[in-house]
């Protein structure tokens, strides 16, 4: 997208140019409400590209989290293991359903869980861990995996950032028993500026997470002729996405890998422009260790806040946008009302208040880019 203010900004939506064709054929179909061609078409699409049994299209990936949360069936005073360091759906969908959240320290090289952390913060009260692959950098899923079948636990991947990484060659959100992505348009891809998938790896959640979605009826069986009637059998919501915002995704999933590739490309030349500075300051590699992100985020840690607070003033000055990210949760007035930090917080805070992501966004132009560079090298760093 042409950049015609003078401030780079921080994100632009993708836009491939090829929406308007998909568009276009959802308004000639006789179908705009959910459940149609488009929507079939994406479902379908994680199905395969994950190997799981159902992939139910949303609203949002906040909706496929609160799904996630009635579907592990989540009961008041239960509790769920997660990060602090992510956005507040992460945690809400579970506080909706009475839990308490048990906060874990990130380890500092990826801002993930610390896996080796979760063992301790387990009592006879927990029931599921919710990972968050930050950045789109796969959390460590064998040991997490392993820790949760020991303790007999469910484990929900916040994937919203994940699309198109993979983890030990697989792609992610297909290790855990329930993954959530988001097509929010801050997002790699976008289903036309919100939509959301549920992955499901395990098929005892299908038939409950069909009715959940709609409306609390069995609508999904009576289309496939399992049942000669639908009626209404549960408590639900109606989580389905427009045909057109499935039609906008449909466009962007045919062309992952060209988005993937274009933001890895600008990931790359930034992660070159700041070479000089050390390992710990810039995130890992796309290629680390077992696993491959997708270039969700390039973030910089600068030494600490008072220096980012500078940093993010300076460039802002020099005509670029970059942003910091979450406020720790368990630090929000919300995550001190639902929730607690199990151990010592020795990095989620600390690192959070040092970390600026730079503007990065599907086919940034290179003198943007150049320009952001430029802003940050500029700063006065000695
Ligand atoms: C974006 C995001 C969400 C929320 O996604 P929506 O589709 O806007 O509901 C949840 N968790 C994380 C980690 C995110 O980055």
């Amino acid at each position: 997208m042409a950049n015609t203010s003078n401030t780079v900004p921080f994100n632009t939506p993708c836009v491939t140019g090829m929406e308007i064709d998909y568009l276009r054929k959802a308004l000639q179909s006789d179908q705009l409400s959910g459940d149609g061609p488009f929507t079939k078409i994406c479902e379908a699409w994680f199905e395969r590209h994950l190997g799981c049994v159902r992939a139910l299209m949303g609203p949002s990936c906040t909706a496929a989290l609160e799904m996630s949360a009635m579907l592990v069936g989540i009961e008041p005073g239960d509790e769920v293991i997660m990060p602090s360091y992510t956005f507040s759906s992460t945690a809400n969908a579970f506080v909706l359903r009475g839990a308490q959240i048990v906060f874990v320290d990130v380890e500092p090289r990826t801002m993930n869980i610390d896996a080796e952390l979760i063992e301790a913060a387990i009592t006879d009260k927990t029931k599921a861990i919710v990972v968050v692959h930050y950045a789109g950098v796969c959390c460590d899923m064998a040991g997490i995996c392993e820790i949760a079948e020991n303790h007999d636990l469910f484990v929900v991947e916040d994937a919203a950032q994940a699309l198109g990484a993979s983890y030990q060659g697989k792609p992610v959100g297909g290790h855990g028993h329930l993954s959530a992505f988001s097509f929010h348009d801050t997002k790699n891809l976008t289903a036309g500026g919100e939509g959301g998938m549920l992955c499901i790896n395990r098929p005892e959640f299908v038939e409950q997470a069909e009715i959940l979605r709609e409306k609390g009826t069995d609508r999904s069986k009576f289309f496939r002729g399992q049942v000669d009637k639908y009626s209404w059998v549960d408590a639900g919501y109606c989580y389905l996405p427009s045909e057109l915002q499935a039609a906008y995704l449909a466009c962007q999933l045919d062309r992952l890998q060209a988005i993937t590739d274009s933001r890895i490309k600008t990931w790359q030349a930034y992660d070159r422009a700041l070479a000089a500075f050390p390992d710990s300051s810039r995130p890992v590699p796309v290629d680390y260790e077992n696993r491959r992100h997708n270039a969700h985020i390039y973030y910089f840690k600068c030494r600490d806040l008072e220096q980012r607070t500078q940093l993010i003033d300076h460039m802002k000055r020099h005509g670029a946008n970059p942003v910091f990210h979450y406020v720790p949760l368990h630090s929000a007035p919300a995550g001190l009302n639902f929730g607690r930090f199990h151990g010592q917080d020795r990095y989620t805070t600390r690192e959070s208040e040092r970390l600026v992501r730079l503007p990065l966004w599907y086919n940034m132009p290179a003198d943007d880019r150049q320009k952001v560079i430029d802003a940050f090298l500029s700063f006065p760093w000695s």
